[in-house]
């Protein structure tokens, strides 16, 4: 598989169109421009790669929807060499997206065969995340904590505690909460004890997992 001006030309179009439904950082939206999302799906997707959908990565999971990767990017506001950690690597794309804004990338997943895949890919594609765990988000990653950027990219029935507490003050947690449907949820870091929150709509993830063991 290869990027070629064909698919240039469909992300193009795909920018405009998670444009249109209110994402404004430019940033943002070049990487939607940059980043090959076809190369992150099974061949049988590719065709299928730049339209604004979600589409299944195996072991039950889904890549998500480009205007869902976008908006949760926009509201991490990252600078580059921000310090961010992402619950879900699932395909990577989003772990793609961090890394064109040039954030420094902790990505965690708990699905051995999804891990190990795109591990893989990144090696393949020259892309250098900071870490990639195998574990469970749930715990956050205390030992690289404080983070200005954690981004969850699955459906949380709750907040985790320990993500709201490896976050710098002044960092953002950007996280779906809910167990069907899931409610966009930002919150800003004030001091050591206070939280700003804010909700913006709703979203569909797959659930966010707690460990067996
Ligand atoms: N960011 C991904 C989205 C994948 S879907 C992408 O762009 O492709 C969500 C991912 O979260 C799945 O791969 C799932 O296995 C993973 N996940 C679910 N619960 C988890 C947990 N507790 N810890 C880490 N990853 C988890």
């Amino acid at each position: 598989m290869q990027d070629t001006f064909k698919h240039r030309g469909m992300r193009n179009k795909l920018a405009e169109i998670v444009a249109s439904q209110g994402v404004t950082d430019i940033k943002v939206l070049e990487a939607i421009k940059q980043i090959p999302r076809h190369l992150f799906l099974d061949s049988s997707f590719e065709a299928h790669a730049y339209q604004d959908k979600a589409f299944p990565i195996g072991a039950e999971q889904t890549i998500s929807q480009p205007y869902t990767v976008a908006f949760q990017t926009e509201l991490l506001k990252l600078r580059p060499n921000h310090k961010v950690l992402e619950i879900g690597t699932g395909s990577g794309y989003q772990t793609a997206i961090l890394l064109n804004l040039k954030a420094k990338v902790y990505t965690i997943e708990r699905q051995q065969e999804l891990f190990k895949k795109t591990k893989l890919f990144f090696n393949k594609m020259g892309y250098r995340p900071k870490k990639i765990i195998f574990g469970d988000g749930y715990k956050g990653l205390p030992e690289e904590a404080p983070f200005d950027g954690i981004i969850v990219t699955a459906g949380a029935p709750l907040v985790p505690k320990p993500l709201l507490s490896q976050l710098k003050i002044g960092g953002r947690l950007v996280i779906p909460v809910g167990v069907d449907e899931q409610v966009m949820t930002l919150f800003v870091r004030k001091s050591e004890k206070e939280f700003e929150k804010k909700e913006f709509g709703n979203f569909r993830f797959v659930p966010l997992l707690e460990n067996k063991n």
